[in-house]
């Protein structure tokens, strides 16, 4: 078997360990001789995955009481539009923070249900950054405010968390949830689409305040309302059972290695090698992110001309590196190093672009 560097953007690389223990459980899952993607969302055995996954979502964030992890379909973009639907009623006015092509689509869809308010954005900057305290001007009496943690397609990560007071604080962390701690108290609302670096496709886990639950307007589809999950926890209608059977997993290997302080010094130690290999090239890698804003997940940069870019991608697939073309709207070249890559990948990587280097620069 050979096994590639994956740095695919999404869906993404998974653990190993995680792949080898869905393959080994496929055929009879426990013992029931049938496979789990055949049973019954009722049955005690996904009953079980499905509490042991809420139970790892909430510990892993170091939430208790008052929070739950709910795991819904649609994707994180079906959160753009059910956020507003839930939290939006006429009258009302969110904030939304910018800093890049995620966040965009967050409040466009928005626009389409209620008021939105840009308080922030690094567009005019080309989203490189994440804007200042002072540069973000809040609605008084917002009804929530909207941000995207790491913007998977420009590779902006906010340093650290923004204080931003008692509005309740709603963010997009498809792409960094679980990649380093932080105080997830002081968050309403976080969702992340599972497939970057919590899983695979078809799962997109929400963690939410119950208060907020509490606050969804009732008059929507039942399908619709984060109520309707919670009451049910989240087996209301049949859910993407494999997928967070295998979200499950995942978390187990998190929490295994030692949760998320691990995770980060992992995550540090692989950034490093990516971005040590682009500073140290005498400006020929040109990372696109300013280096306060620079994403531990996603990393981004171009070269000196489009065809060495291409020459890049093409002869790094060669030398076993796959997913590096940048995202179609942006260009250049994105190395997403999540979670489950491991650090000999991003060695090789840093490797192959001292090579690279040498040979064209
Ligand atoms: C990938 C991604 C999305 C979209 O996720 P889907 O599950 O494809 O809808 C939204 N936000 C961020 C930050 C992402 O990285």
């Amino acid at each position: 078997m050979s096994k590639v560097h994956n740095f695919n953007a999404g869906p993404a690389v998974l653990p190993q360990a995680v792949l080898a223990q869905a393959q080994a459980e496929l055929l009879d899952y426990q013992g029931r001789g049938m496979s789990i993607l055949e049973m019954s969302h009722r049955s005690k055995e996904y009953e079980a995955v499905n509490a042991q996954a809420e139970a790892r979502m909430k510990a892993l964030l170091g939430l208790g009481e008052g929070y739950r992890a709910l795991f819904l379909q649609g994707g994180a973009s079906f959160q753009f539009a059910m956020i507003p639907l839930n939290f939006l009623p006429p009258g009302a006015v969110a904030d939304y923070i910018v800093t890049g092509a995620w966040g965009e689509k967050a409040v466009e869809e928005a626009r389409r249900i209620g008021e939105a308010n840009v308080a922030a954005s690094t567009a005019e900057g080309g989203f490189r950054s994440t804007p200042a305290a002072a540069e973000i001007q809040l609605s008084p009496g917002a009804a929530y405010i909207h941000l995207t943690t790491n913007e998977t397609i420009q590779g902006v990560q906010w340093a650290e968390m923004p204080d931003l007071g008692d509005t309740p604080l709603i963010a997009d962390m498809s792409s960094d949830i679980m990649s380093r701690p932080f105080d997830a108290g002081r968050f309403a609302m976080i969702y992340a689409g599972a497939q970057k670096n919590i899983g695979p496709a078809g799962v997109t886990v929400v963690v939410i305040r119950e208060d907020l639950i509490a606050r969804g307007r009732n008059d929507l589809p039942a399908i619709m309302r984060y109520s309707t999950f919670a009451k049910n926890s989240s087996l209301y209608n049949t859910p993407p059972a494999f997928s967070v059977y295998l979200l499950n997993l995942v978390l187990g290997w998190i929490t295994d290695l030692g949760g998320l302080p691990a995770m980060e010094a992992r995550n540090r130690r692989k950034a490093e090698l990516v971005y040590g290999a682009i500073d140290g090239s005498g400006g020929f890698y040109r990372g696109h992110a300013a280096p306060e804003a620079r994403s531990q997940m996603n990393v981004t940069f171009r070269l000196p001309e489009e065809a060495l870019e291409k020459q890049f991608v093409a002869e790094a697939q060669a030398a076993g590196m796959v997913g590096l073309g940048g995202h179609r709207s942006v260009g250049g070249i994105r190395a997403s190093i999540y979670n489950a890559l491991e650090e000999e990948s991003c060695a090789a990587l840093a490797s192959f672009m001292g090579e690279f280097l040498r040979a064209n620069g």
